[in-house]
């Protein structure tokens, strides 16, 4: 089958919510008090805007086809990953066969190598992959999971993100992941907080709904083996990403000390199969969850899912909506996926990325079925604000 060659690649940047869904207004669940790295700080405690988690915005990545056919994605990165975009990565594109994937993402990641590895410039390598994917479908004709090996289930299953699993246990999600509201700098106190609110909805929700914490990184290997201990009471499914990202003997010493039943889950903010190889070696885990926008792609989640599959692990991406929905339902060690409660008090299901997709399906009574158009499924808003900032 011969494509069209790659015409063109533009990066764009976007304000307001989306892909960086951190980018929210006063009065969100998302940025009330929420533990981090930074809660040491009494004046960065309060709001994760306060030190600049919204700092960089959406990136929009498309790229054109000779016959005019456009695949785009959106991730984070913001207008430092529209310059690697289009000053650097464009060049492994433009001029080339769309289907060379592989070739595509070896050239794009060991050319930044130097400045790269992981975080921003990974993300920049994921939005053009995932554009890169979504254009191959539309080509073809086929939705995304199709040309990823073909759906092993019907339908989606997810769990909810936000502030209240009581809500979402009501609209039929099989389980509620909270924020961590308390880090270690509040003591003794702020874990009584953190235990209460887990009891609070555990009498809310009944015993057999999932409940889980995402603690964002914030804690240190003694807080969290305490807060696993306290919360096992309360039948506490997982404790996601308790330590820094970097802190791999953390999360191995984490593991073997979590309470039996209880598991230990990480792997948002790693990138690669090299990063995911630590995790997986290291027995840092018992779920990894890459972010398909921020990890490099799915041509690298397919090679970070298969170590995970091969050591039986489960692979349960975070958020990123369609990118992961694709990818989720062709993957038996991915039996269910997160869907993140963008509504500001979290009481009703909204889609992800609002506002920059349009038809970006939902989940109904905490299921979905994946439509069969071709790509990613989903367009780009066009009235979103979109500013080139590269423009070449
Ligand atoms: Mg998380």
């Amino acid at each position: 089958m011969a494509f069209p060659k790659i015409k063109h690649v533009r990066a764009f940047v976007v304000r307001g919510g989306g892909a960086d869904y951190h980018d929210q207004g006063d009065g969100h669940w998302i940025d009330d008090h929420i533990a981090t790295p930074m809660s040491r700080y009494p004046e960065y405690r309060q709001s994760r805007q306060s030190f600049g988690i919204n700092v960089l915005g959406t990136l929009v990545v498309e790229i054109e086809a000779a016959d005019g056919t456009i695949g785009f994605a959106v991730t984070t990165g913001g207008e430092p990953a529209a310059y690697v975009v289009e000053k650097h990565l464009s060049r492994f594109l433009e001029g080339r066969d769309p289907s060379e994937v592989e070739k595509i993402w070896d050239q794009m990641y060991f050319s930044t190598q130097y400045y790269g590895r992981k975080g921003l410039v990974v993300n920049a390598i994921s939005g053009v992959d995932l554009a890169l994917y979504d254009l191959l479908g539309k080509l073809r004709q086929e939705p995304v999971y199709a040309l990823l090996g073909g759906k092993v289930r019907d339908e989606l299953t997810f769990y909810a993100t936000g502030a209240r699993p009581d809500l979402a246990k009501q609209m039929g999600f099989i389980g509620g992941k909270m924020p961590l509201h308390h880090g270690p700098a509040e003591g003794e106190e702020g874990l009584r907080k953190n235990i209460e609110e887990l009891a609070t909805m555990r009498e809310r929700c009944g015993e057999d709904f999932w409940l889980m914490f995402d603690c964002w990184m914030a804690l240190d290997l003694n807080y969290a083996v305490k807060l696993a201990h306290k919360a096992h009471e309360y039948g506490l499914k997982w404790i996601e990403e308790a330590l820094s990202p970097d802190d791999y003997w953390g999360y191995r010493d984490l593991k073997k000390k979590a309470p039996a039943g209880m598991l230990v889950t990480t792997g948002e903010h790693e990138a690669t199969r090299w990063g995911f190889r630590m995790l997986l070696e290291m027995e840092c885990c018992d779920i990894i969850q890459p972010d398909v926008g921020w990890c490099g792609g799915v041509t690298e989640l397919i090679k970070i899912a298969n170590l995970a599959d091969s050591k039986g692990v489960m692979m349960i991406p975070h958020g990123s909506s369609v990118y992961s929905y694709h990818f989720v339902i062709t993957r038996h060690n991915s039996p269910f996926a997160e869907f993140l409660m963008m509504a500001p008090k979290a009481d009703e299901v909204v889609p992800m990325f609002h506002p920059q997709l349009i038809g970006e399906p939902v989940p109904v009574n905490g299921k979905l079925k994946l439509s069969d158009a071709p790509g990613f499924g989903v367009e780009l808003n066009r009235e979103v604000g979109l500013h080139r900032p590269y423009a070449r």
